[in-house]
């Protein structure tokens, strides 16, 4: 372990993430599936996990950001990726020249594209969005027969090509929600729209983690998997990692700064919100919300330590928070287990999203820079085959 890693880390099996993507692909196999890597991968970091899902047959990337397509360019992808997340003044022509496609969802979007595609002598790949009912981004369907109409137009003038149309859930996690079939239903009555305006879009895609695990009627061409790739549940109404044979790829983990003898009726962290009942041994973990532990989790995160969960004490802090070993030995240097894949005993990234009021996702993707990424592959130190990388696409170190 390097230096820096010493403190705390965060260990990413990129096996993992591969087998994840194997394991999407084949809950949607007439469909191709895009691995989303906004949020640096959802804190996983999102070059090497992108290079991992190519390896496993990601036929697409996904980002929010523009910004975070083009560092995917950077490192050296040159595979099919997209971006969805645009402000007026966003950096078009760049995207185009990178070769990447771009999510419209309104006219003045339409306009700034076929201008930068204009000023650089290229044609813009462009994917509308309809909102189908998420009430976020999106075209209103009130409008999209105008938009569609509006980029058929300038697709006629060689400007750009609609490559995709696109709709994104608001309740693909609660399976039965009458949402569902709804978004479903508006969804295929905009592909007929943009049918008939004389678009031929080379990819439909609606499915988020959730619904390319529980609704292939909402597969189409394409699923866009984010969560799934690093192996952690959209929720429990879904079911649990293993039941789709999801693993966890993140592994957050410290050593313990200290461990020392106190006695009953000691105070503990800021504001004493814990007292110890009675004579014990607290250990001293450094991470706190600085690094992303959230101080909502004060008084009930997980941790496991010296061989048992044990419960955060009192507040969490800054740099470090404390837990009770209720008189059980353990030393500064022992590791304390924030959360994994959950097989060696440890609780999960799910685990701490239930104790601090929030979900998975918010968890895994908050841990800070401060926590150093440290890449492992459990097919290599488990001496199995590695996968053959001769589909990947993206060049340089992952670690
Ligand atoms: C984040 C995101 C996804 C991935 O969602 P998961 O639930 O993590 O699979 C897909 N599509 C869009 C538009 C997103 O913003």
């Amino acid at each position: 372990m390097n230096e820096t890693a010493k403190r705390a880390r965060a260990a990413i099996d990129l096996a993992a993430v591969r087998s994840n993507v194997r394991a999407l692909r084949e809950r949607a196999p007439g469909s191709e599936l895009m691995a989303v890597v906004k949020s640096d991968g959802y804190g996983h970091g999102a070059v090497p996990c992108a290079r991992a899902a190519r390896a496993a047959g990601a036929a697409w990337l996904g980002t929010a950001l523009p910004e975070e397509a083009f560092a995917l360019r950077a490192a050296g992808d040159t595979g099919r990726l997209m971006c969805w997340l645009w402000t007026p003044g966003g950096p078009w022509r760049k995207a185009i020249e990178l070769d990447i496609d771009v999510a419209v969802s309104g006219l003045w979007a339409l306009r700034e594209v076929t201008a930068a595609a204009r000023a650089c002598g290229r044609t813009a790949r462009v994917q509308l969005k309809i909102d189908t009912g998420l009430g976020r981004n999106g075209c209103q369907p009130a409008d999209w027969a105008e938009l569609t109409r509006a980029a058929r137009a300038a697709e006629a003038e060689g400007a750009l090509t609609v490559t995709g149309v696109w709709s994104h859930f608001a309740c693909a996690d609660e399976p039965g929600h009458p949402s569902i079939a709804a978004q479903l239903a508006a969804f295929r009555e905009a592909l007929g729209t943009a049918e008939a305006a004389g678009l031929r879009p080379e990819v439909r895609h609606l499915a988020n983690t959730p619904a390319t695990l529980t609704l292939p009627e909402a597969h189409f061409d394409l699923v866009r998997a984010g969560i799934g790739v690093y192996g952690v549940s959209p929720s429990p109404e879904v079911g649990t990692s293993e039941d789709f044979g999801l693993r966890p790829a993140m592994t957050l983990e410290a050593s313990l700064a200290s461990v020392k003898r106190v006695p009953g009726g000691h105070g503990v962290s800021y504001g004493h919100r814990y007292s110890t009942p009675g004579a014990t041994t607290l250990a001293l973990v450094p991470l706190g919300y600085g690094d992303g532990i959230p101080r909502h989790a004060s008084g009930a995160g997980p941790v496991l330590v010296a061989g048992k969960w044990r419960t955060v004490a009192g507040r969490i802090a800054m740099d470090q928070f404390v837990v009770d070993l209720g008189g059980e030995h353990a030393e500064a240097g022992d590791p304390a287990v924030l959360f994994g894949p959950g097989d060696r005993g440890e609780p999960t990234a799910e685990d701490w999203g239930r104790a601090a009021g929030t979900i998975g996702y918010e968890i895994v993707t908050r841990i800070g820079t401060r926590v150093p990424r440290v890449y492992v592959d459990s097919d290599i130190r488990n001496g199995a085959r590695q996968e053959p990388e001769g589909n990947t696409t993206l060049t340089g170190g992952t670690t």
